[in-house]
């Protein structure tokens, strides 16, 4: 899967994006760049001893903007990993929180490496290593800047980088509240693995349960009438997938991968898939649908909606303009070039943009944080009152009816809520309330011609970042 992003630079296709929603704002002159330009990057290097040899790895950590604390962001390990791909990512983040209102800041920040060359050791000693350098300069701390699992990092690393911040600071109370995205059993929150992709869903469905929406977009019927074509399986493409699959979903006909794209008109069995690529390391050889080695060849394919769940960059200038789908869901940060927004926008294609769509992550992360610095589960102190009054609801019906309530409703109203449900009802209210924002906007500040979705998150992000700066006031 080649990346575009070379040709104007990450940063610089998210500030053009920045720039169109800037310019709907009587700002300053000047104000724009503040916004736009990240407060600090640190960039380590360190060197790391591997089964008798040394080799020196390079990392950074951007921080975009303070104006909320913590700063938020997940941490990458990839070989496209630098700057430029740190500050566009860690800009994407603050806007990303407002958009959901959580009150963080943003940052990114991530490792030039190929994890998968790598084996878990060796990925321990350079996580640790790494989680020192950006914890002694202040680049993670629970008040100031919590890391995440992103791409080619997970739990795992996560809970290394806890211990990490706990040796160097033993005295700090909150200092399970220094990453989120942890195992649940090192005070993790059931629901964060799946959050990004749920809050995809979400998105999703938010879109379809607006009849306008869909008409606007050119497409017909509800989600279960939509043939999707989904680029990427990995920890985003396939809880989104999973989910898709789940009653009245729509049919996924193609699924692109490293290795390639699978293709099924009668729609692909994600469950299967994902198992296959687990065993075998990618889709090719998975029976009984096409493969195709071009996996980027089925971005273009007929299909009604297009979601790319991977990497930057991967609808650009070149293919843009062949594109099929009627509607992009960006579940990846920046998917979409900007030369490749304004070419899908001018040809009619909507686009429900990153900082909306995948979202769901940094919200699941808040609460994760939340339930860090409170030292409490949440729901824990209500459950059991929340369980007694709905049986006390429940026998007052059925005194003053004398009747006898079905056991399905008895078992929910009785049952107490647990953490998981709270954690998927809160995303998914965010996601709503989120997606009305994004609609009302785009049709206040249209005259006419609705804004395209992306301009009109921008907008909101940014007039919620103005209001907590007072330095741009
Ligand atoms: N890496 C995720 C993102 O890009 C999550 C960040 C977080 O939870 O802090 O949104």
């Amino acid at each position: 899967m080649a990346s575009s992003t070379a040709h104007t630079g990450f940063r610089t296709s998210v500030g053009r994006m920045v720039d169109r929603a800037l310019a709907l704002l009587d700002l300053p002159d000047g104000t724009g760049d503040a916004l736009k330009r990240c407060d600090s990057v640190i960039q380590v290097s360190f060197p790391v001893r591997l089964d008798g040899r040394i080799e020196v790895f390079t990392g950074w950590r951007a921080v975009h903007s303070t104006h909320r604390l913590p700063v938020k962001g997940g941490l990458r390990y990839s070989p496209d990993m630098g700057q430029d791909h740190a500050e566009a990512l860690a800009a994407l983040m603050t806007y990303k929180c407002a958009v959901v209102d959580v009150p963080f800041g943003g940052s990114k920040g991530g490792l030039r490496i190929d994890p998968r060359r790598y084996n878990e050791p060796h990925l321990e000693r350079i996580t640790r290593r790494f989680a020192r350098e950006l914890i002694r300069r202040g680049y993670i701390s629970p008040a100031e800047n919590v890391p995440a699992p992103d791409m080619g990092t997970s739990q795992r690393e996560m809970g290394w980088i806890l211990e990490s911040y706990r040796d160097l600071h033993p005295e700090d109370i909150n200092h399970i509240a220094c990453v989120t995205g942890k195992p649940v059993e090192l005070g993790g929150i059931p629901g964060r693995l799946e959050a990004t992709g749920r809050g995809v869903k979400y998105a999703i469905d938010a879109f379809f349960n607006e009849p306008d929406a869909v008409r606007e977009a050119g497409l017909e019927g509800p989600l279960s009438d939509q043939r999707v074509i989904l680029q990427g399986l990995g920890n985003v493409g396939y809880h989104l997938g999973h989910l898709l699959q789940q009653k009245d979903g729509p049919r996924i006909i193609a699924v692109i991968e490293r290795d390639g794209a699978l293709f099924d008109e009668k729609g692909l069995d994600i469950e299967a898939v994902h198992a296959y690529m687990l065993r075998t390391g990618g889709v090719e050889g998975f029976p009984g649908v096409q493969y195709e080695r071009n996996g980027a060849q089925l971005l273009e394919a007929e299909c009604d909606v297009l979601i790319p769940a991977a990497l930057e960059g991967v609808i650009h200038e070149e293919n843009a303009g062949r594109i099929q789908a009627r509607l992009v869901v960006e579940a990846a940060n920046g998917p979409c070039t900007w030369e490749a927004d304004r070419i899908l926008g001018a040809r009619g294609i909507t686009i429900l943009p990153d900082v909306f769509v995948n979202a769901g992550g940094v919200v699941v992360s808040y609460f994760e944080w939340l339930r860090n610095i409170a030292h409490v589960r949440m729901g824990r102190l209500q459950r059991r009152h929340e369980a007694t009054r709905g049986q006390h609801i429940v026998s007052a019906i059925e005194m003053m009816t004398n009747q006898t309530t079905p056991d399905w409703l008895r078992d929910s109203l009785t049952r107490g809520t647990k953490e998981i449900d709270l954690v998927r009802s809160a995303l998914d209210d965010t996601m709503r309330l989120a997606f009305q924002e994004i609609r009302e906007t785009r049709e206040v500040e249209s005259n006419g011609t609705p804004l395209d979705y992306r301009t009109a998150a921008y907008l909101i992000a940014l007039r919620k970042v103005l209001r907590a700066r007072m330095d741009l006031a």
